[in-house]
């Protein structure tokens, strides 16, 4: 962008006032512009337009706007723009800032969502029990206290909370993506032909294997171990790792992985157990022929150390839940299908010994490690990483599993809360379902005004909203009025339609079936009128009735 074009105008200059363009030259640029612009003067606050991306969970650490961000802090905050500058400035990322100023995006109202997350970290903080891993010594060593949460939307609009900037190592949560890339490197035949896909019934680190002498799943020891026996065993140990860590790069958007040193020494002066597994599996003949044990061992302790902070595990988390696309920079890091497959394998295996607990109460894919992290995907929705390092009796993190849980008791993400949509309490902040609702609303509209009585049966069975009102706030009942339907303007009356109903023009059903002479309806509707009210006036004769006997 030109940064001599760009150059701020001053306030209530004339010669600057914008003049609407028309849908070619940019009508919805305009229209995006005219909504941010209080003053009707021509010209928006730098800081206004900042702070519409900021509030969606769009800053500048998002690698999408970083000349977007560059732009607005050469311009300066308190500087104002006209439209020319504007339409300039959301150029270097136009379809993120648009969909973004249109609420677009995944969660529009993601200001409210942060803070109703907010609460619930609050409250969760509370509870302080558990117990550090000290297994591996230097596990023993964090704060146990800390806690962070951080949230990556599809659509990559992030917040996080506490301690979320803290590195810990990854522990077990490497699993998924070690199984990932296998599938990468050698397809799901090869890979299933070494490893099952049965939630073992076992310990996480258990000296067990299926009927087929295969480690029950990847997302547990045994299947980890083999999963990292077929990443690249033809190259050197060191291209081996690097090869793990730059896919965690991508899964990370960019942000380079640290590696915890003193956790890979520790892990492995400490691991007899994961010794005598991979002997075990040896004995059985499990590994590929061209692995090496002390290798695939050796990558395994290495991805276990491999150290992050919960707003990294957010991003990878919402890779996963993108079907393989990093929201931050639309790399595509795995196929979809292998996603799917790895999504399916977390659902049952990935919350060690309480995974089908997890199933059932969550209803999501997750999974967690030892250092107490756990991510939980909620797929083309959001990832999330929880992590706080006190752990329950089955090995997760106390505050990661008590926030999955009170997460869906708020929100429809539950998979099968979608059987029960429209009967739920529940909220549902994702703008797939206002639009599906909206579709509906659209549907039932015009399935009134055309007299469609089946139709309009089929859609309230469906889950459609009587009291549904179009764009213009008409509502099923206001169309049946309008065009004389009164076989529906009864059925509609008779499930929850609302007489009262005001359309954007204040008007009422009975206003429509007046101004369009609708005798019969204007009766049914005049009737139903004087019946609620005469049922009113007995309901309240009834209360002064027995008012004395209430009040005291
Ligand atoms: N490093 C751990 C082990 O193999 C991984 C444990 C985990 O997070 O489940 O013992």
């Amino acid at each position: 962008m030109n940064k001599k074009k760009s150059a701020p105008v001053t306030e209530g200059n004339e010669a600057n006032r914008a003049k609407a363009p028309s849908a070619e030259n940019g009508g919805t640029t305009y229209a995006l512009f005219s909504s941010l612009d209080r003053t009707g003067q021509g010209e928006v606050l730098v800081a206004d337009l900042a702070f519409a991306l900021e509030r969606l969970g769009l800053g500048n650490d998002d690698p999408r706007l970083f000349s977007f961000f560059a732009e607005i802090d050469a311009l300066g905050r308190g500087a104002r723009i006209d439209f020319n500058t504007f339409q300039q400035l959301i150029k270097t990322s136009p379809i993120l800032v648009q969909k973004a100023l249109q609420k677009q995006l995944i969660i529009p109202e993601f200001e409210q969502f942060r803070d109703d997350i907010k609460k619930i970290f609050a409250s969760i903080a509370k509870n302080t029990s558990g117990k550090v891993a000290d297994y591996i010594p230097q596990l023993a060593k964090v704060d146990p206290n800390q806690f962070g949460i951080s949230v990556c939307t599809v659509d990559g609009q992030r917040f996080s909370f506490g301690d979320s900037d803290q590195l810990f190592s990854i522990q077990s949560t490497s699993k998924p993506t070690s199984y990932l890339i296998a599938l990468a490197l050698h397809g799901s035949e090869k890979v299933h032909r070494h490893v099952g896909r049965e939630p073992s019934g076992h310990s996480f680190n258990a000296i067990t294997l299926d009927g087929h002498n295969r480690p029950h799943n990847p997302m547990i020891n045994a299947g980890a171990i083999l999963c990292s026996s077929l990443i690249n065993p033809e190259n050197d140990a060191a291209d081996r790792f690097d090869y793990v860590l730059n896919t965690w790069q991508r899964l990370f958007g960019g942000k380079r992985p640290d590696f915890n040193n003193s956790i890979y020494l520790s892990e492995k002066n400490t691991a007899d157990r994961n010794f005598a597994l991979a002997y075990f599996m040896r004995e059985k003949k499990v590994f590929p022929p061209e692995s090496d044990l002390h290798q695939a061992l050796d990558l395994y302790f290495q991805c276990c150390s491999i150290s992050a902070t919960c707003e990294n595990m957010a991003v990878s988390a919402a890779t996963l839940a993108n079907a393989g696309i990093c929201p931050l920079t639309n790399d595509r890091v795995f196929e979809d299908g292998h996603v799917k497959d790895t999504l399916s394998l977390m659902y049952s295996c990935g919350m060690y010994d309480f995974s089908g607990e997890f199933a059932f109460l969550v209803g999501l894919p997750a999974k967690s490690g030892v250092s107490g992290v756990v991510q939980l995907v909620i797929p083309n929705v959001m990832g999330i990483a929880i992590w706080s390092p006190k752990l329950d009796i089955m090995g997760n993190s106390v505050r990661g599993v008590e926030f999955c849980i009170e997460l869906v008791k708020r929100y429809n993400f539950h998979t099968y809360d979608t059987l029960i949509a429209g009967h739920s309490s529940k909220s549902d902040p994702r703008l797939r379902v206002n639009q599906i609702k909206q579709e509906g609303a659209v549907q039932i509209c015009w399935a009134a005004a055309n007299g469609d009585l089946s139709e309009i049966q089929r859609l309230i069975a469906a889950g459609v909203d009587v009291k549904e009102a179009d764009y213009d706030g008409r509502t099923a009942l206001h169309l049946a009025a309008s065009e004389g339907h009164d076989e529906i303007v009864k059925y509609l009356l008779g499930h929850g339609a609302d007489l009262e109903s005001r359309d954007r023009w204040g008007g009422t059903p009975l206003d429509d079936a007046k101004r369009h002479s609708r005798s019969s309806v204007i009766e049914l509707i005049e009737g139903r009128t004087k019946k609620k009210s005469i049922s009113m006036e007995k309901r309240s004769d009834a209360a002064s009735c027995y008012g004395s006997e209430v009040l005291n």
